[in-house]
């Protein structure tokens, strides 16, 4: 089929797939231009990651991943300053990864604590840089349990006694994934719709099957001087099943099953988002979220600036619809 005919077909499945299931199509074309149309220039990061296929390698012949080499990378890769960026909600993050740490009146919730080697860094030593308590850690909230998030919870939970809460599936995930990292001994198992609540806060996690099958995303209510904010935190990101095939692809979940999953996650999240009234799109990832840039501007913002990371309810399902469409993408191309 040449190019031309493609676009053509793409064209008309894209108008008269109104009002139909996008799915039944194989033609991934209207998915990835409805992906792109929400990405607007913001989420372009996301669009990239999500919607460009991995360049087609030979499975025989491709080379396996890098081993990471002995020891942790030098610091002057990856550390960041933290950053204040809600009055209770801060960023204690590295360059690409994000750790957020959710300040209570009865102690620290923190999300994602980041790596093995860098979680003593960038969580306890940020949140003593921000004039912050490590001691006050109470929980430790695991969006799912691959090393760059849950490696530094052993660490919180062995210091600080904080308690770690991951999805059944997940728990299981570390147990039956060997390698280098000591994952945290198992504590709270969240079900769907699980509540974390300490002090005056409550956070909700919703079961977001995809990335992984346990992937928690959460609804997470902020504040900004008066203004009151409704986060929305993605869990999981990238279709990870198509660069580790043997951690996801078997008889019973082949691509297919991944991309539904997935996809209906988008879905409900963007739907929980909704009725939620959320207006601020938080990822563990700084390219996705736009952190690379927003975390910069919340130095420079002067009183009655608009807050960065504040995009509205449409700028919050325009996220979700760039990763359910691209998913969709995906699994068009499933041969
Ligand atoms: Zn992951």
């Amino acid at each position: 089929m040449s190019s031309r005919s493609a676009l053509a077909g793409a064209v008309f499945v894209g108008a008269a797939a109104v009002s139909l299931a996008a799915f039944q199509t194989a033609d991934p074309a209207p998915h990835v231009a409805a992906a792109r149309a929400a990405a607007g220039t913001d989420f372009l990061p996301l669009f990239n990651r999500l919607c460009v296929p991995p360049a087609a390698a030979p499975a025989a012949g491709r080379a396996p991943a890098p081993a990471r080499p002995a020891g942790p990378p030098p610091r002057s890769s990856w550390h960041a300053d933290p950053v204040k960026v809600f009055d209770n909600l801060y960023f204690v993050g590295q360059t690409e990864y994000s750790a957020w740490a959710l300040v209570t009146s009865a102690g620290i919730i923190v999300l994602d604590p980041l790596f093995d080697y860098s979680v003593a860094d960038e969580v306890a030593g940020g949140l003593e840089t921000l004039g912050l308590n490590p001691a006050d850690i109470k929980y430790v909230v695991i969006s799912h349990g691959h090393s760059d998030h849950a490696g530094g919870a052993s660490f919180l939970q062995d210091r600080y006694k904080a308690r770690v809460v991951v999805s059944a599936d997940d728990w299981d995930l570390m147990d039956r994934t060997g390698g280098s990292w000591r994952k945290p001994k198992r504590d709270i198992v969240a079900k769907d719709g699980h509540q974390v609540t300490l002090g005056d806060t409550t956070l909700t996690l919703h079961q977001t099957p995809g990335h992984t099958l346990g992937t928690f995303s959460a609804i997470i209510q902020v504040r900004d001087g008066a203004a009151r904010h409704t986060v929305a935190y993605w869990g999981g990101t990238a279709f990870n099943w198509l660069a580790n095939r043997a951690g996801y692809i078997t008889k019973e979940r082949p691509d297919t099953f991944w991309f539904d999953q997935y996809i209906a996650s988008a879905r409900r999240f963007r739907d929980i988002a909704a009725k939620a009234n959320a207006d601020v799109l938080l990822s563990n990832h700084t390219a996705f979220d736009g952190s690379t840039t927003k975390l910069p501007a919340m130095a420079t913002r002067r009183p009655g600036d608009p807050h960065p990371y504040v995009i509205g309810a449409a700028g919050v399902g325009r996220y979700l619809t760039v990763a359910e469409e691209c998913a969709l993408a995906g699994r068009a191309r499933v041969p």
